[in-house]
């Protein structure tokens, strides 16, 4: 699924990177599929190959309500017709979210569990596989070595080679250590975590990475914006601007605070003249639909 794509790469112009002299490019990954979106199809590619190499295989995953993982292994299911499972983290709500109605669609089976037993299941696996001894599990936004290895495919990319810096919005991780496992040790990758206090990162990248003479990230800290799916206004006006200026949409809740982070690191004059600046969008743009009517421009 993954070798039929070609890569969109928006430069973008403003006085801004000029007065700097940066260039800051987005790497549509978003456009890749509106479904499938941005990172994920490359964070499930090694899963859906072994499910597919195996008959009969399920599929059992995790995800919150507004999960674009779980929409696009939904979905990515479908498509090669293998059977899947999604455990969602709290009770059944009354109305379902329209995520969770796309996963319903696309044929998930859904099964809610409550918050302290979806932690279990997460932080313990063999929880889940006694339940589910023939399904294979994907744990929860593919958070695994495997899951990086997909990612890694992400710099299979030509167009990504001239790159001095590569951004990444940073949830599990999971996309910036697939970054990091195929960067040179020229280019500088960059994390913008968009959980706050987000302790456990120098442990997860160890764990996905798995090799220490791959070059360190950096990260910028700061611009969760409150934490995981908070928002403020200035963070939807950001949104606004950037959609009217470079006519690209962002996702709340990842990639509008990774640009926002990379531009405001620009003004802070973190990037040496001549950098070369690569914006993943990882897409999530679904995600945007839990916004009230007319807040987004797009
Ligand atoms: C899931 C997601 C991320 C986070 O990726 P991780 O690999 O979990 O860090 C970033 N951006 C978007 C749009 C996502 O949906």
């Amino acid at each position: 699924m993954l070798s039929d794509h070609s890569l969109q790469l928006d430069k973008l112009q403003s006085p801004l990177f000029n007065e700097y002299g940066v260039s800051m490019y987005v790497v549509r990954l978003d456009l890749i599929h509106p479904i499938i979106s941005g990172n994920k199809i490359f964070k499930l590619h090694y899963y859906i190959k072994e499910a597919l190499e195996t008959i009969d295989k399920k599929v059992v995953t995790f995800g919150g309500a507004f999960s674009n993982h779980l929409v696009a292994t939904a979905y990515c299911c479908q498509l090669l017709g293998i059977k899947c499972i999604g455990i969602v983290r709290g009770e059944r709500p009354g109305i379902l979210s329209h995520t969770l109605m796309h996963c319903l669609d696309y044929g998930m089976e859904l099964e809610f569990i409550s918050r302290t037993d979806y932690k279990k299941s997460e932080q313990n696996y063999n929880y889940i596989k006694e339940q589910y001894n023939d399904c294979l599990i994907i744990p929860e936004g593919g958070f695994s070595h495997l899951g990086a290895k997909g990612a890694a495919k992400i710099m299979d990319n030509e167009a990504l080679h001239s790159a001095t810096h590569i951004c990444t919005a940073v949830g599990t991780a999971t996309t910036l250590a697939g970054i990091v496992l195929n960067a040179t040790h020229s280019q500088e990758i960059i994390g913008i975590p968009v959980i706050k206090n987000m302790e456990d990162l120098w442990d997860r990248l160890p764990y996905l990475i798995n090799d220490s003479t791959k070059k360190t990230p950096s990260i910028f800290n700061d611009y969760h914006f409150g934490g995981y799916a908070k928002k403020t206004n200035e963070l939807i006006d950001f949104m606004n601007e950037f959609y009217t200026e470079f006519n690209i949409p962002t996702d709340f809740v990842y990639t509008a605070k990774m640009c926002y982070g990379v531009i405001d690191k620009i003004r802070e004059g973190y990037f040496p003249k001549g950098s070369e600046i690569y914006c993943l969008h990882t897409g999530g743009l679904q995600g945007n639909a839990s916004l009230p009517k007319g807040t987004l421009v797009f």
